[in-house]
Formats: C-alpha cells, structure tokens, sequence
C-alpha cells in the first residue's frame, strides 16, 4: 500500500500569550491563592507552560461568597433576556478568539489542534449558543413554572470538570447554569487549568457582572474543599467513578443537590451485515478520538464472528495510517497522553491485558523520548473477565470479543458497572433499534460513533453516573422545580 509523507504543518503557537503565572479568578478579578502554586506542563514537550494559584479552603470560601453575592444582588434580578444577551456574547467571543482557544488547549491538554479547532472549541461556543436561545424560554421548557413564572434557578453551584475535554466541559456546565440563573464557581483539572483561566478572560471582555463565574484552581483538595462547603446548593461533577463515588458520600444527607457524570466502558457492536469500512472509520474515532480520554469511548468492540478477521484485518490496515505525534500538526491524528500518571495507568492495564492472555497489536511507529506517548493499540482475543474488558483505559486501547447472535451481543454489552454510551453498525434499521431499545446506555450511536450536539442530552446509566447535560433534560440540573422533566 502507498505512504505518503506529509510535510510538517505546525500550528504557530504565536496567537496565545501565556502569563508565567496565573492567579484565582473570583468576584470578577485575579486575586492571589494561598496553597502551594503549581506548574502545568505540555505533555508533548513536559515544558512548563505555567505556574497556576492553588486555593485552599479559605480561597473557595471567598469564591462561594463572591457567586453568592451575585446571585443575590445582581444575577437571580436579572432578566433571562438578559442573561440570554451574555451567553450570546460570550459564545460570539469563543468564536473570534477560537484560535487561541485551540492552540491554548493543544498545548495544555496534548489533543490534536485539528480536534480542538474543529471539535472542542465550536461546540464549547455552541453549548453558549443553544442555552443563550434557552435563558428567556425556561417556562416553556416542562420544568415547571410557566411562561410568566419561569423556573426558579438553585442559586450558587459548584462544578469540577476533568482534563479531557477542558473548555468543552466548562461550556457544558456554565452554559446552563448561567441560563437557569445560577452563580458559578468552577474548578477545572490541575493538568489543564489554562482554558478555563482564558475563559475567565472571555467573562471579564465581554462584561459579565463580577462573581456569576469563579475559576479555582487546584487538584482534588481544592474539589474536595468547594464539594463540601456549606454555601453551595449544587455540584456538577465530570471525572472519574472513583472520585464521583466520594462526592456523593460526601454530600449525602446534605442539602447540596448532585450530578455526576462518570466512566464509561462502551460496547460498539458491528453486525456482519455492516459496511465494514465505515464501521472500520466510527471504530476509529470511537477509541482514537482524543488518545482514548473519553469516557464515552467505544472501547469495547464487539464483532459478529463471521467477520471478525476480516475486520480486524481492515481495522489494521486503517491504523497503520494514523499519525502519532506532534499534536501541534495539523496532520496528526493521535496527540500526546495527558499526564505522565494517565500514561502509567494506560501502561498498567495494557501490560494486564497481556499477562491475562490477549493478543495485542499497535502499528509501527515512532513515539517522541520527551513528553508522554503510547501508541494506537489493539487487543483481539479478548475475554469478558480480562481486566482490558471491563476497567476504563482512558487511552488508545481497543478490546476486541465476539459474539454470535443478537442476544449475545446485548447481553456482552450490558455486561458492565457502566452505562454512558454504545455504537451500532448494522445495515438494517430493525435490528438497530431492536439492540438500541436492549441496550443500558445513556447514549447509543447508530452507524456513527462520538457525535456531540448541544441540544442532546448526555449522560449515564448505572456506575456512569446520574443527570443529563445538554438538551432540554440537562436544563433540569440547574433549576430548583423538575415537574415534568
Ligand atoms: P480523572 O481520572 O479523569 O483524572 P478525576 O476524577 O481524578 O478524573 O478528576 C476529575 C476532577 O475531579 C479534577 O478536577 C480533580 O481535581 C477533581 N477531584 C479529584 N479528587 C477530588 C475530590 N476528592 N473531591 C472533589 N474533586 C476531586
């Protein structure tokens, strides 16, 4: 098969102006934090980027206050035409400035500028967009009220976001509670805290009343500290099971309301009668989008034994193609690993997948000594009790079973703690919604795989947590009636 050499095509990195150092954004202003500062890396190059402020406990005391007093004095008074006329305008600044925005999050997060220039910041300015349209509607929206007595907001809420999708998540978390008519404080992942500083920047331009959005930074402490304080009536959390676990311990018995959005072990299931070669490409981006940091990645492919070497052969010939490197080419298909920690995890479970006896396969290709690598991975031959096939990877490994009929292949499916997403490949419309209607998933793809739209409610069954974001279901998170909903 012919290869074709690509001439490098960096992205300048001209266009972001990175400070040395970044202090907490709370009541409209950067003020200082009093933990101990740390440094946020790129992990292509594991050059230090910056130095960003930790807030300790008294440090989100002070934000809660600062959302608090806005929600008061200023935000809970205004009208939601109003607040529509912010969101509008902070969603036209994320598309002016959308450059930067990419190549800020290319070099903080590792992703291919090609995935945060045309997925990551678009649909960070779409969420603004789709819930500016909402702000003045909430009446109308089945969530109680009515047009003249529109739902009533919670008031102050804290959200914790994770590090792989960094701005996107941001936007799916203020963009709703900003249109309910909540305050914010905001807490992005310690290896990815720039986006969320920068955004902070696009609150400040576009005149958004100090204190509606607080950024603190920081690790888990910092979470932990904004999870338990009193003065918060909601937490929206995206991360990890593990920790989504220790949240709703500890809010229970509170009054804090919770959403939690978890992990993920997708089954993507092609039945022989697929077209293969696209089947071959939504396989791709199911486990390949983003290096596999994405909890909603079909990391369990599922193949109907009559085609299954067939596929695999194709699946092969396919990823010999893709383009590991430099996530700041434009031509790269597969970016760095997020953190050296994420790596040894990845590490970790890919060595347990072939100590328990699955085959594994990666491409040929050249991985860089600095920053954090792992190649695109396949394991075929893989058992249902292999740790490959039930724990989430959060990386570019593939766990290939299979299955014979129908039944077996929704019963391999369901056969998890989770239940966030799952794909199916099959010509045939009735066998696609016969596997839909089985499958305990939030989201199911059908003859596509990872497509992301603001007005479609996303979210999970079982251990993948419990909300809805996006769409008119994820407006219910955000305000205090759910009649209807
Ligand atoms: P991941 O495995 O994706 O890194 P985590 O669940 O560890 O996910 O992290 C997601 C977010 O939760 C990050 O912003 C992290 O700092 C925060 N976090 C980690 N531990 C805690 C905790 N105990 N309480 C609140 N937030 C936490």
């Amino acid at each position: 098969m012919p290869r074709f050499d690509y001439a490098p095509a960096p992205e300048s990195r001209a266009i972001v102006d990175i400070r040395p150092s970044y202090g907490l954004f709370v009541g409209g202003a950067f003020v200082e934090g009093h933990g101990t500062p740390f440094k946020t890396v790129n992990p292509a190059t594991e050059e230090v980027l910056a130095e960003v402020a930790e807030a300790d406990a008294a440090d989100v005391d002070r934000a809660v206050k600062a959302a608090r007093t806005a929600y008061t004095r200023v935000w809970s008074r205004t009208s939601g035409r109003d607040r529509g006329k912010w969101l509008f305008r902070i969603a036209r600044i994320l598309q002016e400035r959308s450059r930067e925005f990419a190549v800020l999050e290319t070099l903080d997060n590792g992703k291919p500028i090609k995935e945060s220039r045309d997925v990551d910041v678009p649909l960070a300015a779409a969420h603004f967009f789709y819930h500016a349209g909402w702000a003045d509607k909430l009446g109308y929206a089945g969530l109680g009220g009515s047009p003249a007595d529109p739902p009533r907001p919670l008031g102050v809420v804290g959200q914790i976001i994770p590090w792989n999708f960094p701005l996107l998540m941001l936007a799916w978390k203020i963009a709703p509670a900003l249109a309910c008519g909540n305050t914010v404080v905001l807490k992005p992942a310690e290896t990815t805290p720039l986006t969320a500083l920068l955004f902070a920047e696009v609150c400040e331009q576009a005149g958004l009343p100090p204190g509606v959005v607080n950024i603190v930074t920081g690790a888990g402490p910092t979470g932990q500290a904004l999870v338990e304080h009193p003065g918060v009536d909601k937490i929206a959390f995206t991360g990890s099971t593990e920790v989504g676990k220790l949240i709703a311990r500890a809010v229970a018995g509170t009054r804090t309301r919770l959403t939690l959005e978890l992990g993920g072990k997708a089954a993507n299931i092609v039945y022989a009668d697929a077209a293969l070669d696209q089947a071959v490409e939504g396989i791709v981006d199911g486990i390949f989008f983003n290096q596999g940091h994405v909890c909603c990645a079909g990391s369990r492919l599922l193949v109907q034994e009559s085609i299954h070497d067939d596929l695999v052969r194709r699946l092969q010939r396919r990823l010999a193609t893709l383009r590991v490197g430099d996530p700041m080419d434009k031509n790269t298909d597969l970016g760095a690993i997020n953190s050296a920690a994420q790596l040894e995890k990845i590490r970790e479970l890919a060595d347990a997948g072939e100590a328990e006896g699955a085959n594994r396969w990666s491409p040929a290709c050249e991985l860089s000594s600095r920053g954090y690598w792992f190649p695109p991975t396949v394991f075929t031959g893989v058992a249902q009790s292999h740790r490959i096939a039930q724990e989430e990877v959060f990386g570019p490994v593939l766990s290939v079973l299979t299955f014979r009929t129908p039944a077996e292949a929704v019963a391999k499916a369901n056969n998890t703690p989770y239940g966030l997403s799952a794909g199916i490949w099959s010509e045939k419309g009735s066998r696609v919604l016969w596997t839909a209607d089985r499958l305990r998933a939030g989201v199911v793809w059908a003859n596509t795989f990872n497509r992301f739209d603001p007005t479609s409610p996303f979210g999970g069954y079982k251990e993948s947590g419990y909300g809805r974001e996006g769409g008119r279901h994820g407006l219910a998170a955000y305000v205090a009636s759910e009649v209807g909903a």
